[in-house]
């Protein structure tokens, strides 16, 4: 078994069956674990040395969290899954649960063992139904063969793995949203504290990790928290997938070391459409600052390197842009998405979103004013820092970022009212 996750045509369309998954050493983590009675406390020191971070965004190590969870009070407590993948640019979470989902299925196994959790869920985003579908054709092949269920494998572990099917809102990713639409209202961030570990799912403590996070467990408690650490660099353990799309010959889903340079995960997505040149680059989905291409250029696909550089890992989607591309216009359909998004319960969220859109909206249309620049980057800081949750950020960050590195041509279209990028497609 290696830590590779993605597994794209290693047995044809079988690829997600049990029993290719058993082919590869699939479940043998799960049944040491078992066998071995490991307990919840080493798995936790495994987990941390491991330096394994959340693959879904934050970055936040998962060792740490999951010591969060008064895991050795017998009382109800939950897991889920966070398959709901919507930013955009990001689509790996997808490819685990079509191709690999057993692997997911065997984390959230080892997670839930050793958080003391009996039931977990797995919420995928609801644009994916075929990924839902698959989700329970492997998890009732993990049922018949005693991976789920009631004493799983002859052990006195129980579990139960329910998927449950979201309606497609880019907000109900965020952790406390996805909660509250598992217990069936509406999709909206909690103020927070309490967070999740103490006050979660119907008011219990609850563990929310990321699909390709969960994937990862297998592997560490297997081979030990060391071995996964040394695929990555220090506090940047293990592999990732990135999602490359945008201006590339061979958009898709490339799973590398952290730690890779940028100039190589660039080289195996083909490198840049012919005859044109990288000009921008999302590191981590649109949510995360846009940084220039010699800036990207010298900076290694790593959460460190890349918070060095002025952006974030976030979920590992990057987004190419070549030099045909109006930054004025990106930026528009950018600010569109999070205005659309945005829940409405706080006010500079609610409001902010809209003047971002709607002040780039105008300065792309040929009708900005001297002033909105100003007026942005105003709007901006009023957003940041003032609401419940992070959407507030990802709506700010591209908007500041993309001022700052590109200034000169969103001056351009307030001056001239006309793009100075002559092939903007
Ligand atoms: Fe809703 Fe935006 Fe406030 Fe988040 S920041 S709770 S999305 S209004």
């Amino acid at each position: 078994m290696t830590a590779q996750i993605i597994m794209a045509n290693l047995d044809g369309d079988k690829t997600w069956s049990l029993d290719s998954y058993h082919k590869r050493g699939g479940y043998e983590a799960l049944k040491k674990v078992l066998r071995e009675k490991i307990s919840a406390q080493q798995i936790i020191a495994e987990v941390k040395k491991s330096d394994l971070r959340g693959r879904g965004g934050a970055g936040f190590p998962t060792g740490l969290k999951w010591s969060f969870m008064p895991y050795q009070f017998p009382i109800d407590k939950y897991l889920v899954c966070n398959s709901d993948e919507g930013e955009p640019g990001t689509f790996k979470d997808r490819d685990i649960l079509r191709y690999n989902p057993h692997i997911l299925i065997e984390g959230m196994a080892i997670a839930s063992y050793t958080l003391g959790v009996k039931t977990a869920y797995n919420y995928i985003h609801g644009e994916v139904w075929d990924c839902y579908q698959r989700m329970e054709e492997a998890i009732a092949e993990a049922r018949t063969a005693g991976y789920i269920g009631k004493n799983v494998l002859g052990s006195d572990f129980s579990f139960e793995l329910h998927n449950h099917f979201g309606h497609g809102a880019y907000i109900v990713g965020e952790e406390t949203a996805m909660l509250e639409s598992l217990e069936g209202k509406k999709g909206q961030p909690r103020f927070k504290p309490p967070f999740p570990a103490s006050f979660g799912l119907y008011g219990k403590p609850t563990t929310v990790n990321n699909t390709e996070t969960l994937s990862n467990i297998p592997y560490i408690a297997l081979h030990g928290g060391e071995k996964f650490l040394a695929l990555g660099k220090p506090n940047n353990g293990g592999t990732k997938i990135f999602s490359v799309s945008g201006h590339v010959c061979k958009p898709g889903n490339y799973e590398v070391s952290l730690g890779t340079p940028f100039s190589a995960l660039l080289e195996m997505a083909g490198g840049m459409r012919a005859g044109r040149k990288l000009k921008a680059c999302i590191p981590g989905g649109s949510s995360m600052p846009v940084l220039p291409a010699d800036v990207m250029m010298n900076t290694n696909m790593d959460y460190d390197s890349i918070a060095k550089a002025g952006s974030a890992l976030g979920s590992g989607a990057v987004i190419i842009m070549d030099d045909s591309v109006c930054m004025v216009r990106a930026l528009e359909r950018l600010s569109y998405f999070y205005f659309e998004e945005s829940c409405g319960q706080c006010t500079p969220c609610r409001e902010g979103t809209g003047w971002l859109y709607r002040v780039v909206h105008r300065i792309e249309h040929g009708e900005g004013r001297a002033e909105d620049l100003d007026l942005l980057l105003s709007v901006a800081d009023n957003i940041q820092g003032h609401t419940i949750c992070a959407l507030g950020e990802a709506a700010a960050l591209p908007v500041k970022s993309f001022v700052k590195h590109f200034r000169d041509e969103f001056q351009h279209h307030i001056d001239h009212k006309s793009c100075m990028v002559p092939s903007s497609l």
